[in-house]
């Protein structure tokens, strides 16, 4: 993956899709009584991703499932709006990109022609400065990472969210067209499903669909013995998705290669696409494509 080529290529070569506020031609759909106005955007599906809680697995879901969409020949968006804490860059080795102004569109990151990232840790000015914002300047960033930024033609647009229950999920149901829903992903500890049902009922509340639940860090298999550890335990993202009546994506096994290549800048679907790992990564977003295209 050669970012820093496909990034400065599109930079020279790329022409603005009319998507930004700044052009004269953007138009807004008609607002809902009582809610902003949905952004001019030309993509087919948004897919939210989300969790209840910190630490288990979403920006690592989000990077390889839009890599997985993006090998599929699909012309894919990756937009990280974990304002708090943005990690998407350092998973996929840009971030110390800053993206380019043409024709007044902020250009997305290329990490692959058919793959476009935009992320809050491209604005700030180092990594450890905390962003403090209140909702209605999140919105604001929100509007604009959807209205100003080039996105051209898009399939697919992954939206990495903060973990919980905030506003950048309403900001984002609110502005974005064509949300198809939120893939949940949880851990298998009783702790971390409690909350992904939390974020699951939150989801339906916005009567938005649930695509489904993703069980990360499901297992190990141990790199001497090759036995399943069950570290967290398994099964309790299956149960909830059954529970609440939403489809079950599958189960993605603890693997230590997997914090190296993100670690690395490397999804871990493109380091090493033949293990047991990233079969699993590959069957979840079979799923999540299905879905959203058969509910399109
Ligand atoms: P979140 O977005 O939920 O906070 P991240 O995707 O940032 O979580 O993942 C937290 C850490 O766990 C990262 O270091 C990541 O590489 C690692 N990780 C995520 N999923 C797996 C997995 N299946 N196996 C091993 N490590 C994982």
């Amino acid at each position: 993956m050669d970012s820093t080529t496909d990034s400065q290529k599109t930079a020279q070569n790329a022409e603005c899709s009319g998507n930004c506020d700044s052009c004269s031609s953007t138009q807004k759909t008609a607002p809902q009584k009582g809610l902003p106005p949905k952004v001019r955007l030309d993509v087919k599906h948004v897919i939210l991703v989300l969790s209840g809680k910190g630490g288990v697995g979403k920006s690592t879901v989000a990077v390889n499932l839009a890599t997985a969409l993006a090998n599929h020949g699909k012309n894919t968006g990756l937009l990280d709006l974990d304002i708090h804490g943005p990690s998407i860059p350092k998973m996929l080795g840009i971030e110390k990109e800053h993206p380019a102004v043409l024709a007044q569109c902020i250009q997305p990151v290329m990490v692959m022609p058919n793959l476009a990232v935009m992320s809050m840790a491209f604005l700030l000015p180092d990594t450890s400065t905390p962003v403090v914002w209140r909702g209605p300047m999140k919105m604001g960033a929100i509007q604009q990472f959807l209205a100003e930024v080039n996105w051209g033609a898009l399939d697919y647009l992954v939206v990495d969210l903060p973990p919980g229950t905030g506003d950048e999920v309403l900001s984002i149901a609110q502005l974005a067209p064509n949300v198809r829903g939120a893939v949940i992903v949880t851990t298998p500890q009783d702790v971390a499903v409690l909350d992904a049902t939390k974020a699951i009922e939150f989801i339906k509340k916005m009567d938005l669909p649930v695509i489904g639940v993703v069980e990360n860090m499901s297992g190990m298999v141990c790199p001497h013995c090759h036995e399943v550890l069950d570290l967290f335990g398994r099964g309790g993202g299956e149960k909830a998705a059954k529970k609440f009546g939403v489809p079950f994506l599958g189960a993605i096994p603890l693997d230590p290669a997997m914090v190296a290549s993100g670690d690395a800048g490397k999804p871990f679907i493109t380091a090493d696409p033949e293990s047991p790992t990233a079969k699993a990564v590959e069957a979840v977003m079979e799923k999540v494509l299905a879905i959203a295209e058969k509910d399109a």
